[in-house]
């Protein structure tokens, strides 16, 4: 078999795209990325608004510490990735409660001196998981020869899989139980503003195992990217094309061809047709179904969308804001309500003095919180005036968190920008804005990347292991594999 004879359409440059895509060509498929946006990265993009360049979504760099998920990818692509370690990974704030998230626990367990044992018990669980995911893991199973491979994995990393098997199917909030710790408000709101942002769920609903890797992310190191966090794709995109490969932007798939369980191509919005041999759908399932006239209609135009979207601010702001709150990321969380909807916010100023990012002494800054979709979509249908003074309530709501918590950031506003939802449709593709991948509640139901078709692979947060840089990575990676594993079964 001769992989030069493959060709491989990959629908979307996000990271998952880019990074199956990039694997691919370096392995010497013939890859052609379609991306419908001029430019590439989706929720981890970086785009220009007057004299600003805001990230869209990400702003934190994860999974480059040395044999992490970029890191790994970075060496096998021959990217050198531009970017440097954060001495602060973020800095949570709720009332009086200031925390600085570090690679040491010593901070959190001062303040929090009941919680030694579990922080020891997440370093514990989120080691072994490391480890037995380090060539990564073929999961969710798909077939035999991924059975043989997970029990070969564990019992490879005996003792540590059966160290694990006790938490398979527990809750975080168990976990915190098991530890006295859920008697503590202020520690269950610091833990469960942390699983928000990572496994999209709170400590009632999280796995243990998710739990405990997303809660190692300051342990393992955040980087900051030069340039925002769009140079990850762009450098993706440059290696796909130095392999051969092309990405096209401006080219959004608007149909999917297919024969019984074949897809023999895709059609553009600008009236090209692309004949493939495998295709790589970096769109959530809802909206490959969108894009797939098989799908009946009830499920491409019904799917009530689950999950969460964004309401997003993006603002010029002066620098001196950040310089005194002692760190570039922030966390703010309101004193009580759910989570979510205003009253979690996640902060990110782009780096002092980055003139490529903002003027001289102001910083672009993405404000991004939780919300639920479906009110945003229900409320523009029926009328666009209630739906402007939704997203002013929103505005409104987000820059009095921000104020209570950094009062100097009061008279320190250049510019206000608001998004919602419907603009992460509109940025992303994903039908309803549901950005952020699965909530992380199990291990087991999770999605792969394999679909009804033989030869159209999902990739992306909403496949295993979920949302994230690194997690889109790993995703990837098992994308790769299938897509090999069934090229190997085609007869040339
Ligand atoms: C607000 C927010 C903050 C986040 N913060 C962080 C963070 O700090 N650190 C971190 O590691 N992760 C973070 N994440 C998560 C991370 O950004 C995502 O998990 C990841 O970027 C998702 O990548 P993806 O490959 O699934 O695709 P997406 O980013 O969704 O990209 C899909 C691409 O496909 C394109 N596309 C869609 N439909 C079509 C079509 N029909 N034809 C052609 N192209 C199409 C889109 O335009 C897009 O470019 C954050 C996410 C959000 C929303």
């Amino acid at each position: 078999m001769n992989l030069r004879e493959l060709h491989c359409i990959v629908i979307g440059a996000g990271i998952g795209g880019l990074a199956a895509g990039a694997l691919l060509a370096r392995r010497g498929v013939q890859v052609t990325v379609l991306e419908a946006r001029h430019y590439p990265g989706g929720c981890a993009s970086t785009f220009t608004s007057g004299v600003y360049r805001f990230d869209s979504g990400a702003t934190v760099g994860c999974g480059f510490h040395s044999g992490g998920p970029l890191d790994r990818l970075g060496r096998e692509l021959d990217i050198a990735w531009p970017v440097q370690r954060e001495p602060v990974a973020w800095q949570y704030r709720h009332g009086d409660l200031r925390l600085d998230l570090l690679p040491s626990r010593d901070n959190i367990i001062a303040r929090f001196p009941g919680s030694k044992t579990f922080w020891d018990e997440q370093a514990r669980i989120a080691r072994a998981l490391w480890r037995l995911s380090a060539e990564g893991l073929p999961w969710p199973v798909s077939g035999l020869r991924d059975v043989a491979g997970v029990a070969g994995r564990a019992l490879a990393s005996l003792p540590d899989s059966v160290h694990l098997l006790p938490f398979v199917q527990r809750t975080a909030w168990e976990w915190l139980a098991s530890h006295g710790l859920d008697s503590d408000p202020d520690f269950v709101r610091f833990i469960d503003a942390q699983l928000l942002i990572s496994v999209q769920t709170t400590s009632r609903h999280a796995n243990v195992l998710n739990a405990a890797i997303a809660l190692d992310l300051p342990v393992a190191g955040t980087w900051r990217v030069e340039g925002g966090i769009g140079t990850v794709a762009r450098l993706l995109a440059e290696s796909i094309e130095r392999d051969g490969g092309a990405v096209l932007y401006s080219k959004k798939v608007i149909r999917i061809d297919s024969i019984q369980r074949e897809v023999l191509g895709v059609e553009t919005s600008d009236g090209d047709a692309l004949a493939a041999d495998m295709v790589v759908a970096n769109l959530t399932p809802e909206s490959l179904d969108y894009l797939d006239d098989s799908s009946p209609a009830s499920v491409r135009d019904l799917l009530p969308p689950s999950g969460w979207s964004a309401f997003m601010l993006y603002l010029g702001v002066d620098s001196s804001v950040f310089e005194r709150a002692g760190a570039d990321h922030l966390q703010l969380v309101a004193p009580e309500g759910e989570l979510g909807e205003c009253r979690s916010l996640f902060v990110s100023a782009s780096p002092a003095g980055d003139a490529e990012r903002a003027p001289e002494k102001q910083r672009a800054v993405t404000i991004s919180t939780h919300t639920k979709a479906v009110p945003w979509f229900e409320t523009l249908h029926q009328n666009r005036e209630q739906y402007e003074s939704m997203k002013k309530e929103y505005t409104d709501r987000t820059l009095t968190l921000l104020f209570e918590q950094l009062p100097e950031a009061h008279d320190a506003l250049c510019s206000v920008t608001a998004a919602t939802p419907l603009s992460w449709e509109f940025w992303t593709g994903r039908r309803w804005g549901n950005v952020g991948g699965y909530a992380q509640t199990s291990l087991f139901g999770v999605r792969g990347p394999a679909t009804k078709y033989n030869n159209l692979f999902l990739t992306g947060d909403s496949v295993f292991p979920g949302q994230s840089l690194p997690g889109v990575v790993t995703g990837a990676r098992r994308t790769v594999e299938l897509v090999l594993r069934r090229a190997g079964k085609l007869r040339w």
